[in-house]
């Protein structure tokens, strides 16, 4: 077993969430048209559409950032691998919740990969529920291969909500018919980073794409050239157009600190084999998000790459 990454650890801002639901929709009425943002009981999030694996997003709320896309470019550091266990004992949580996204472990997979964490660990670092899932490109036809994953490790990078997974207050954040350029998750965190400025509020949580078609990105199996220009990693990463509904595990943070932060990163996942890592949705007038968020406590950067690259961001 490799030395122990080293962790970060870094308060956050917490608002209330009535404020904070007021903030979001204002923010986001720029940018869609039909806009609402309160603080309701979490719904039983193991009930579809959402299948994750806890009822609900609360108790010691925070963000781990694992890795980044350092690890990815110019090429692939195979040996940065990671266990959900490992991560949860690091977030100070050991027995979490953990949702979001992150690269797929390449040696159990077969290949890289997107990853959909979803998983509930005990005090162990065991497993005690999994619904976690892998999107890869199918080498034969370049379609998506969404499948569980069944181990629960990743390696790279990943982006994690850990908590109890208790039932607790959250906003619900729903957005409908886009007017504006940003994409769902953007503009949550600009609309954040505009209000709260240097003050760093950290959110997590699942949100739905209930309508419409969504621009997602599955990377390939790791590149043979080295990555390293912008162009060069459009052209590596699948695009596809994926339809509703899909839905999304994720983070986001309104201001880095100077930890490099990944400052949002959602991941999607859904019944119909489609997933990938979410960009934008490509069907303005239809399109429908609808989400369940909590704000973080702290956000634990761990295994910080020593370079800060902006490629595959
Ligand atoms: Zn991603």
């Amino acid at each position: 077993m490799a030395a122990s990454p080293p962790v970060q650890k870094a308060s956050t801002h917490v608002p209330s969430l009535d404020e904070v639901a007021d903030v979001l929709s204002a923010g986001l009425g720029k940018n869609f048209a039909d806009v609402s943002a309160s603080v309701v009981d979490c719904p039983d999030l193991t009930k579809k559409p959402f299948m994750l694996v806890s009822e609900g997003l609360g108790g010691s709320p925070r963000l781990a950032d694992v890795g980044g896309p350092a690890f990815l470019t110019p090429t692939p550091q195979l040996d940065k691998k990671f266990t959900f266990a490992q991560i949860a004992k690091l977030a100070e949580l050991p027995g979490a919740f953990m949702i979001g996204a992150g690269a797929g472990p390449w040696e159990h997979v077969g290949c890289n990969s997107e990853m959909m964490n979803n998983v509930i660990l005990d005090c162990d670092g065991g497993v005690v529920r999994n619904n976690a899932h892998i999107a890869k490109v199918n080498p034969e036809n370049d379609g998506c291969i969404l499948e569980k994953l069944t181990v629960a490790e990743f390696n790279l990078m990943g982006n994690f909500l850990v908590s109890e997974g208790k039932c607790c207050k959250v906003l619900e954040v729903k957005a409908g018919k886009r007017t504006g350029e940003e994409n769902f998750v953007s503009c949550m965190r600009k609309t954040l980073q505009s209000f709260y400025q240097e003050k760093i509020v950290a959110l997590g949580g699942v949100f739905l794409i209930e309508k419409g078609k969504a621009k997602l990105h599955i990377m390939p199996d790791f590149s043979k050239e080295p990555l390293t220009t912008p162009k060069q990693v459009g052209d590596w990463l699948n695009f596809y157009d994926m339809s509703a509904p899909l839905v999304c595990v994720g983070e986001l943070v309104s201001h880095d600190p100077g930890m490099d932060l990944r400052v949002e990163h959602f991941h999607c996942f859904s019944e119909h084999g489609e997933g990938g890592h979410y960009h934008w949705d490509i069907t303005p007038d239809d399109v429908q998000y609808r989400g369940y968020f909590v704000l973080a406590d702290y956000i634990y950067r761990v295994d910080q790459p020593p370079v800060i690259t902006d490629l595959a961001r």
